[in-house]
């Protein structure tokens, strides 16, 4: 079952380039891939046509183990910038360049390499105006 599915794989890439017989190679690859069982699976259930398969990318290969691990990378990176966001100092340090009020919230950021200082980012409360301070 399964080698009739590649048989039609290689079927559709004969006679072209070895570009393509390369993505032939790594489908197989992939379909081989122990801990990948449901690609495999998807394919011999016909869940994946061969054409389909044949146009798949690496992204949509991975196992889900992988996408999975990806998604929750995702969300860590989100909820970062939320509390980025979110979190800050109040304080009455500096004067908002538009407003003249004091009024402020502050955030330091690592924006570069460790041993360079801190970018402060200062968010006027009074009037949403937002400045860098470094
Ligand atoms: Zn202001």
């Amino acid at each position: 079952m399964l080698l009739n599915q590649l048989a039609r794989i290689f079927q559709e890439f004969k006679n072209t380039d070895m570009k393509y017989k390369n993505r032939v190679r790594s489908r197989i690859a992939n379909l081989k891939d122990i801990k990948n069982p449901s690609l495999r699976r998807n394919v011999l259930c016909g869940n994946v046509p061969p054409d389909r398969m044949a146009r798949m990318t690496a992204e949509e290969m991975a196992s889900d183990e992988l996408k999975e691990m990806r998604k929750n990378l995702t969300k860590e990176a989100i909820r970062e910038h939320q509390m980025a966001r979110t979190g800050g100092t109040e304080t009455d340090l500096f004067t908002c360049g538009k407003c003249k009020k004091k009024n402020c919230t502050y955030t330091q950021v690592q924006t570069r390499s460790a041993d360079e200082p801190m970018t402060t980012f200062v968010l006027c409360n009074e009037c949403g105006n937002r400045w860098k301070f470094c």
